[in-house]
């Protein structure tokens, strides 16, 4: 069992902080959307954060996350699938709402005609490599530019803007330099003709520097840890 009050404060404690950091910005905290990671936790857990209004959830396996999905059928929850994805599980992929990952023009081209064949409408993000940094997964700027270029063939998912993956760092502001950059290439897309709907998205910012991350204009924040607790060795 687990702790279901501990679990509400923190998720409490996190809203709190996200409407601070937008208040330093500027910004209207509702233009925010978070996403509870509940990858390695249980269904149970997912449950007690639904009952504290959490409609979002994020995972990075497809099969967990599958097994998730039909013991929480009843809840109405919006599935996002975080990370890199392997070509063959392209098909499976087009069950969750949101992909934060998508990294080449074979894969948009796999998911696109998964997704038309299975009548599903995923919204994909693009998962930006920013040049110099040692990630294992991510398109590079070049690549980008292929994608979006795409775009306007799908017919089952919808591009709907970047994530980001920045190197581990101690300190939180030093993820900021890599926040501002996906920014940065946003707005390069859309000068460049990208249709800014296409680009509305930008997923960065976890639990150690989602505050930095909705400074520079995160839209979406991918939250695991400050709110259900220290994940295990897994
Ligand atoms: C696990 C994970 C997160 C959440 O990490 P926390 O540090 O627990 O907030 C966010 N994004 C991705 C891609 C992840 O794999």
């Amino acid at each position: 069992m687990f702790d279901s009050v501990a679990l509400r404060a923190r998720l409490v404690n996190v809203r709190e902080r996200i409407a601070r950091a937008a208040g330093r910005a500027g910004r209207d905290p509702a233009a925010i959307q978070l996403v509870a990671v509940s990858k390695t936790f249980s269904p149970d857990h997912i449950r007690a954060a639904t009952d504290n209004g959490q409609v979002d959830f994020g995972e990075n396996k497809v099969q967990e996350a599958l097994g998730k999905m039909e013991a929480l059928a009843d809840l109405p929850i919006r599935w996002h699938l975080l990370g890199h994805l392997q070509s063959n599980k392209a098909r499976k992929a087009a069950a969750f709402h949101v992909f934060h990952g998508l990294d080449s023009v074979a894969l948009l081209e796999k998911l696109d005609a998964a997704a038309t064949a299975l009548d599903r409408h995923p919204l994909v993000l693009v998962q930006v490599d920013l040049a110099g940094e040692a990630s294992k997964f991510g398109a590079e700027p070049a690549v980008l530019r292929q994608i979006f270029a795409k775009a306007a063939d799908c017919r089952g998912v919808t591009l709907g803007g970047l994530m980001l993956l920045p190197p581990a760092v101690d300190d939180a502001n030093d993820a900021r330099p890599y926040f501002r950059q996906l920014r940065e290439i946003r707005d390069a897309l859309r000068s460049d003709g990208v249709p800014a709907p296409l680009l509305d998205h930008l997923s960065m910012g976890m639990s150690h520097d989602f505050e930095v991350a909705i400074e520079e204009g995160a839209t979406i924040i991918r939250v695991g840890s400050a709110i259900f607790g220290e994940r295990g060795p897994i």
